[in-house]
């Protein structure tokens, strides 16, 4: 076995194919296609709490902290049971499972800090959402109390403001907004409302942070989520008889269904270098865990960009097409069995996404049988001990 270098690389040509119209990295399907390059993706959160002065905008203090973890709780035990959609009727959409979860992540650099906080602010503690108070689209609070908003997703807990409530056409219902990589949750929180009531809502404000919109209107960049009247539940009449939605980001009693264009959606978002979405997550694909070692036993070619925990082992006789961009960890290595090919496209990029090295394309021979390497025109290989090049 011997570490891949110049004289090891066999160019192709660029194919004669004429390239599609949308390069299949951009596709969201493309990043639901191959389960292994789908590790689970941690979303760092934090809560923060708003009351007045008088105490009467929130639950006490002491109570927060603990609420919060139960409420994140919630919110990940939906996404651990993604369901069947709903519509169209007879769809055989598939319910795949869901790959991120969300966690409390306290500022480690502070001493006790929890990840969940507690503000007083008579103005910034309460939400209007109708008429000429309306201020749930203010971004002061975020301005003020953001706490490392540049890698966490930032949670405001707000009560409606309690004279709107009085009125009889304010509905003070759990609702939100999405602004960025903050959300601001409402509710009368004074009541210490129960959170399992909480876990719709809440997934659907992060899924609009993470970059999905509305379904129900039909312009949501996916064909598996069908216009529909936006029906809140299932009554005896049309048209929410029959077409009465469950997924997550419409307004119904479930909010908990993702189809797979939008996972796909949300893990393309995660794979942009330099997005939101991805400066949330932890970065775990910066260390080698080797038990996320991914083998691949036949011919598969990979249409989205991943960045990847593990080692790769190509075996005998196995091609694996390269086609967007993947990053190996630091220390981590690609391995080509005797008679395996690594293919990487003309889109094709394989590096590491840490500012690290990785380990390299090794090259296992047997006899006069090796491991080969294809570069095709145009494909890159960067942060490796040894330049490879689609050079001759
Ligand atoms: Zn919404």
């Amino acid at each position: 076995m011997h570490l891949a270098n110049q004289a090891d690389v066999r160019l192709l040509p660029r194919s004669a194919k004429p390239e599609p119209k949308i390069s299949p990295c951009y596709e969201p399907l493309s990043y639901v296609a191959h389960p292994e390059l789908m590790p689970m993706k941690y979303i760092r959160v934090n809560f923060h709490f708003m009351n007045s002065t008088d105490g009467r905008y929130n639950m006490p203090k002491e109570e927060v902290t603990r609420y919060a973890y139960e409420w994140i709780n919630v919110v990940n035990s939906n996404l651990e049971h993604n369901m069947k959609m709903f519509l169209p009727a007879g769809n055989k959409t598939p319910a795949l499972p869901i790959p991120y979860r969300y966690v409390i992540s306290p500022d480690l650099t502070v001493k006790g800090d929890s990840g969940v906080y507690y503000h007083i602010n008579d103005t910034l503690c309460y939400a209007v959402k109708t008429g000429r108070e309306r201020n749930i689209s203010d971004k002061r609070i975020i301005q003020r109390y953001a706490i490392r908003d540049d890698s966490v997703m930032n949670i405001f807990v707000q009560t409606h403001q309690l004279d709107s409530i009085k009125s009889p056409t304010y509905r003070p219902d759990a609702s939100g907004i999405s602004l960025g990589s903050s959300v601001k949750i409402f509710g009368r929180w004074f009541e210490r409302p129960n959170v399992w009531g909480l876990r719709g809502i809440t997934n659907h404000e992060l899924g609009h942070s993470l970059g999905l919109s509305h379904t129900w209107l039909g312009f949501d960049g996916c064909d598996d989520t069908p216009e529909h009247p936006n029906c809140w539940n299932k009554t005896d009449h049309p048209p929410c008889d029959t077409l009465y939605s469950d997924n997550m980001m419409d307004y119904n009693a479930h909010m908990a269904a993702l189809t797979p264009c939008q996972i796909g959606k949300i893990l393309l978002n995660m794979a942009r270098i330099g997005s939101i979405q991805r400066s949330v997550i932890e970065p775990r694909w910066c260390h080698l865990d080797t038990s996320s070692t991914i083998t691949i036993m036949d011919s598969i070619r990979w249409e989205g960009s991943a960045d990847l925990e593990g080692n790769v082992i190509i075996n005998s006789g196995a091609i694996l097409e390269v086609g967007c961009r993947i990053s190996l960890p630091a220390g981590a290595t690609i391995k080509i069995n005797p008679g395996g090919k690594l293919v990487v496209l003309s889109t094709g990029k394989i590096h590491n996404a840490c500012g690290e090295t990785w380990g390299g394309i090794m090259l296992v021979k047997e006899k006069k049988n090796s491991g080969a390497l294809y570069l095709m025109e145009g494909a890159q290989i960067e942060n490796t001990p040894e330049p490879l090049a689609p050079t001759p």
